[in-house]
């Protein structure tokens, strides 16, 4: 949409239309009792290169359209995406999606363990960091490769399929041999040329909301995945920076109904690093639920003091079963099933 000044001239009005129908953009001119705007009916790209700002008589030129493309349920008048991973089924309006796990996999042991008792308790995934992206290089960055080798005998033990974060490229072979679904981590929601490889993959890709990120910013990064091909991208609500700082992020519930409203991919939320505190989760992962939320992500330890990343927001795995219960609860409220 061009605004023009109350004082711009027939001629100059007529000189905006003739810049944009000479670029093959299609004006509408719509004269108001102050001033005139004309609407701009192209690819708002290549509206935006004619430098319109610039003209005599021009005001402003403002975006109307969406700048995310093939995450939009607007444009392309999509049917819910839904992501199925080995027969669950992530998206969609009946199914909810709970993916419980360690933070980072330390040991055999402990991944066994907490793999076997999110598994009782009816999780539909496992998650489990292998390689860290941690904010000090000095913390502990994940086991790596033995990582995925125990993610593997944990998904064989227990059925679950596995959701674990790629930080680098150079690892995306390795991980899409073990791993069922991709995470792309806060920090690197806006690595492009990572975003790029996981959506060559061919495997789902469960994408998170950077810290300092507009959910606009999370689907033009969702875009990068899905213009190499890949549909089955899940996006993540994890909070995001605000003044406040009583929780360790700000959890952006409203997100959650703004991105089912705007885009068809799947959503859930991750209220284990948006609050940092696992007295928080539990209400948290109710709110998702009923905000429309298609599942959650969420940490689980069997000695969460002992963990060596993330401990005081990590669940007790012998609660798990009760908070499973609680949260499908909700869940059912709102007519969906664990899946
Ligand atoms: C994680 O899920 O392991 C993680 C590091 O989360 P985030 O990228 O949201 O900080
Ligand atoms: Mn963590």
């Amino acid at each position: 949409m061009v605004v023009m000044t109350p004082t711009a001239s027939e001629a100059e009005i007529e000189a905006v239309v003739r810049r944009l129908e000479a670029a093959g953009v299609h004006a509408k001119v719509m004269p108001g009792e102050l001033t005139t705007a004309i609407g701009a009916i192209g690819d708002p790209e290549g509206v935006r290169a004619l430098a319109l700002e610039g003209m005599a008589g021009v005001d402003q030129v403002i975006p109307i359209s969406r700048p995310y493309k093939l995450a939009s349920s607007e444009l392309s008048h999509h049917e819910p995406t839904l992501v199925r991973v080995d027969g669950r089924v992530v998206g969609g309006n009946e199914t909810f999606c709970l993916i419980a796990g360690p933070c980072t996999v330390e040991s055999r042991e402990q991944t066994l363990a907490v793999a076997r008792a999110v598994k009782e308790a009816g999780a539909s995934m496992l998650r489990g960091g292998a390689f860290k992206p941690r904010t000090s290089p000095f913390s502990f960055q994940g086991l790596g490769q033995p990582a995925l080798e125990i993610l593997r005998e944990a998904r064989e033990a227990t059925g679950l399929p596995v959701v674990s974060e790629l930080t680098d490229a150079a690892h995306a072979e390795a991980m899409a041999e073990v791993v069922d679904v991709i995470q792309v981590g806060a920090r690197n929601m806006q690595n492009y040329g990572l975003l790029e490889v996981v959506g060559k993959l061919g495997k789902p890709v469960l994408l998170k909301r950077g810290l300092s990120s507009t959910v606009d910013e999370l689907l033009m990064a969702a875009d990068y995945i899905l213009k190499e091909g890949n549909g089955d991208v899940i996006l993540c609500e994890r909070g995001i920076r605000t003044f406040e700082t009583a929780t360790r992020f700000t959890l952006d519930l409203g997100a959650v109904p703004y991105l089912k409203l705007h885009t068809h991919l799947p959503v859930i939320v991750d209220p284990s690093h948006a609050s940092g505190d696992r007295r928080l989760v539990e209400p948290l992962s109710r709110a998702a639920a009923a905000v429309g939320a298609d599942g959650i992500i969420v940490e689980v330890a069997v000695d969460p003091e002992a963990a060596l990343c993330d401990g005081p927001q990590q669940l007790h795995a012998g609660d798990f079963q009760r908070f499973a219960d609680s949260v499908a609860g909700h869940a059912s409220l709102v007519g969906r099933v664990l899946a």
